[in-house]
């Protein structure tokens, strides 16, 4: 078989594979990692319930939009800096990390200032002046999958940020556009195996996006860990009805509860970690 175009995204270049340490979390390792919190950061006090609720469920890394990429230009984009601090601050009252999306390079630096990590979403993904740019920063990536990206082109645009000497770099599979229509897009599950086998980086799901309905979302969730996954990123929210984006498949709290349960009992059967029982937060 013929070398992989991508050198630093490949096995071959660090065959026991990446844990991403940062704090107590380690992507990665042994123990899944669960990510959750709402679409977009719609205000103060329902992040910070929001992250009481992803603390207490045994979820360490906090997730929420302020720089939203949305469909419409008349939809609700998001609460930029004013977001970007309150989600800090949600993240910090509960011992939390906080992920949030970077959508252009005029405003990596200052979600870098508050990020603990940088997502570049799925409509970013071939935006190569962006990738070189994140892979500038001295902050991990949470790399998207592109809607129609194959998994060589989803592994090259890793090793843009990758040769920029950025190497704290993780994946994740949201679902691709497929002509099946009975979910928002198709969770690629076999893109999993195909990834921890090509790629030594983290591999994260997100049963959120790809399902776009709440109640598919614990199955997929379940199936991507079975699977192989190094963790999942959720959309979860109090009151979805009055979400202000993807209210439809943000899970409510008693689904985020039952995610965290099953979650546990799946790691365990494949080998795996996860600890549900809530870190004790001690103030500084
Ligand atoms: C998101 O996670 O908020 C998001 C917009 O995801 P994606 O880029 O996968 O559509
Ligand atoms: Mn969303």
């Amino acid at each position: 078989m013929s070398a992989p175009p991508y050198k630093l995204a490949s096995r071959a270049f660090c065959p026991h594979g990446t844990v991403i340490q940062l704090g107590r979390v380690r992507i990665g390792g042994d123990e899944v990692v669960l990510m959750a919190g709402p679409c977009s950061i719609e205000g103060e006090a329902m992040i910070h319930q929001i992250a009481a609720m992803v603390a207490e469920q045994g979820g360490t890394v906090l997730r929420g939009g302020a720089f939203k990429p949305r469909t419409s230009p008349y939809s609700f984009q998001g609460l930029g800096e004013r977001g970007l601090k309150y989600l800090r601050d949600a993240a910090d009252e509960h011992g939390l990390l906080a992920v949030t999306e970077v959508m252009e390079i005029g405003q990596l630096e200052l979600v870098a200032k508050y990020a603990d990590i940088l997502q570049i979403g799925a409509r970013n993904m071939q935006n190569y002046p962006l990738l070189r740019e994140a892979g500038r920063a001295d902050v991990p990536v949470l790399l998207k999958r592109g809607l129609c990206a194959t998994i060589e082109e989803f592994l090259l645009a890793a090793e843009y940020i990758m040769a920029e000497g950025n190497r704290r770099v993780m994946l994740c599979e949201r679902g691709i556009r497929t002509f099946a229509d009975h979910s928002r897009f198709t969770l690629d599950i076999a893109a999993i195996p195909v990834l921890k086998e090509r790629t030594h980086l983290p591999v994260l799901v997100d049963p959120s996006h790809c399902m776009g309905v709440r109640d598919k979302v614990l199955p997929m969730a379940l199936a991507a860990i079975a699977a192989g996954a190094d963790g999942l990123i959720v959309e979860t929210h109090p009151k979805p009805e009055q979400a202000l984006s993807d209210g439809p498949q943000a899970l409510l709290p008693q689904q985020l509860a039952q995610l965290s349960e099953r979650l546990e009992q799946v790691a365990v059967a494949v080998g795996r970690t996860f600890t549900k029982s809530p870190v004790e937060v001690t103030s500084p």
